[in-house]
């Protein structure tokens, strides 16, 4: 699995403790020039490790809805379609795959236990999904991100070409500066069929990167 570098980490860890800062900022903070901070954020965001940086509210400070956790019993077949279609909803706030006889969790946050009522059903209805318990969430002491980043911190990448996960050795192909991740040699090919006429019309390149990367296994 790839991993994140020192300098990766150094600037995620400076953009959590405040997203405002500017590149120029976090540059400065993390002892690398601001270009490496623009390429490294903007690579990050392109494989998806970085889905977007928005403020982390206070949530004592608002007047917000009410909390809930909802402990669900998912056929492990249908898991994968039912936390994608609960993904598009608003009132959903996290899912949670769990261990345990009710295998997933939600985090709703809803105004009323009517609206609650009604999110009950519609699990019920559209996805056939069992409610077996809930608990409402009184106060929050603490609700920070789960992954804790450190150089070396493992980050599964998808690849390009089929979606599938990419195993302990990604096969890698530099496009135009931004490094592109495949499970196998056939996919790493087919993207570079693919999108090499189209990138050499733009007079961009794609090469094999500085660092070891087409290993068999
Ligand atoms: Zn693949």
């Amino acid at each position: 699995m790839p991993e994140l570098d020192d300098v990766d980490s150094r600037i995620l860890g400076i953009l959590v403790e405040d997203g405002r800062r500017s590149f120029r900022e976090v540059a400065r903070r993390a002892g690398v020039t601001t270009p490496t901070v623009q390429a490294r954020v903007k690579r990050m965001m392109e494989e998806g490790l970085i889905r977007r940086i928005s403020p982390i509210f206070d949530v004592s400070k608002f007047k917000q809805g009410l909390v809930f956790h909802l402990y669900l019993q998912v056929n492990p077949a249908e898991i994968e379609k039912v936390a994608q279609k609960l993904e598009k909803t608003t009132e959903v706030r996290g899912i949670y795959l769990t261990t345990g006889e009710n295998n997933l969790t939600l985090r709703v946050v809803v105004d009323s236990l009517e609206q609650l009522q009604r999110l009950t059903e519609t699990l019920d209805r559209e996805f056939g999904v069992k409610q077996n318990s809930s608990q409402m969430v009184v106060r929050i002491f603490k609700d920070d991100q789960t992954v804790v980043v450190s150089p070396g911190t493992e980050v599964r990448l998808k690849c390009e070409t089929c979606g599938e996960p990419i195993g302990a050795k990604p096969f890698v192909l530099k496009v135009a500066g931004h490094e592109r991740f495949f499970c196998c040699p056939s996919c790493q090919e087919k993207f570079r069929e693919k999108y090499e006429p189209k990138l050499k019309g733009l007079s961009l390149a794609i090469e094999a990167p500085e660092y070891p990367s087409a290993q068999s296994t």
